[in-house]
């Protein structure tokens, strides 16, 4: 069985609790473990295929909670490192609005250092890059940038989510489209939200955003669509794939759920370039993918929202 090799951050995600969205007013928060290629790693793992996780945390009692959260979850973590540094830390208050106030301290995740050794383990297996913060610069950009080359020379399968997020950007969107770029010209597979298919385009409909990113070289694209599903764009086709219909109570991690559902079966082909030439096959999978972002959707928390495999195929 083909590996996902997820590499990004991990963090934890301080949420404030029944303070509408200004943080200054918050006074108790919940723990929880976050960092979107974590939680992909987990999405992978659940639903029983291989996935290893590589990034940095802090040698504190933070960096050892998560990565005790990846290991109960059957994520190899032998390739993570720790840092002398404390781990990064997010504190975020939601409104029922889904209006937000989100103060970032970033530590151990910038502190990755690229280790040369796993290029071997990339020959014939996967890698996703999803970090939010690895455009932000530091040891996790230059190791990105170092693992996206060794896969491409290992011909692994790359996939990239630029995981935009506009607290960390604001006022500085060419140069995280700029950073962006290079990745989805050569990666197989992109999985875009709506605002980042735009951003990354220059354009304001899916139609010719496709067209534009795919110019520039991607070649699978996903962009979700929460309650709408997915529209997935490749050369010869482009189709809306439904999602489930479901009672949301708390929508975070369902992009992670469904890259992670999108990997998982992608990793158990016999040969990965199926997906490739197989129209009917990829909108499939799309069509599971779907399932396992909705069914995310219908719990409270990302990685203990994500769905088994037996809870898919229900
Ligand atoms: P995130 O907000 O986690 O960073 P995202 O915005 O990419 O990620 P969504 O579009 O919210 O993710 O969800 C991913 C997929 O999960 C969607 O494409 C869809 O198939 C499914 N999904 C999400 N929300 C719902 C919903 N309310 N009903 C049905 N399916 C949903």
């Amino acid at each position: 069985m083909t590996r996902v090799f997820c590499i990004g951050e991990l963090l934890i995600d301080f949420v404030a609790e029944n303070q509408g969205n200004d943080l200054s007013k918050a006074i108790n928060f919940t723990k929880k473990a976050g960092g979107a290629p974590a939680n992909v790693a987990c999405a992978i793992s659940k639903l029983g295929g291989k996935s290893s996780f590589i990034g940095c945390v802090g040698k504190d009692p933070f960096g050892s909670f998560l990565l005790d959260v990846l290991k109960n979850e059957n994520v190899d973590i032998s390739k993570s490192q720790r840092a002398n540094t404390f781990t990064t830390l997010a504190f975020v208050s939601l409104a029922e609005d889904g209006e937000r106030d989100f103060v970032f301290s970033r530590g151990a995740d910038r502190e990755l250092k690229y280790d040369s050794s796993i290029k071997k383990d990339f020959d014939r297996n996967m890698i996703h890059l999803g970090a939010a913060t690895a455009m932000l610069g530091g040891g996790l950009e230059e190791a990105y940038g170092h693992y996206f080359f060794d896969a491409l020379t290992k011909d692994a399968f790359i996939s990239f989510d630029p995981n935009f997020r506009t607290d960390l950007w604001k006022d500085n969107e060419a140069v995280f489209i700029k950073k962006c770029m290079p990745y989805v010209e050569k990666s197989h597979l992109c999985k875009f939200s709506l605002e980042e298919a735009f951003l990354l385009s220059g354009k304001d409909t899916v139609k010719e955003a496709c067209e534009v990113l795919h110019k520039a070289g991607a070649k699978i694209i996903t962009i979700t669509l929460g309650k709408e599903g997915t529209f997935v764009s490749t050369d010869n086709m482009q189709h809306t794939v439904p999602s489930i219909k479901v009672s949301p109570v708390d929508t975070t991690g369902a992009g992670d759920a469904f890259i992670g559902c999108l990997l998982y079966q992608i990793s158990q082909l016999s040969n990965f370039n199926m997906v490739f030439n197989d129209d009917e096959l990829l909108m499939k999978m799309v069509e599971k993918a779907n399932k396992a972002g909705a069914i995310t959707t219908t719990n409270y928390g990302a990685i203990i929202a994500l769905p088994t495999l037996a809870q898919l195929e229900d």
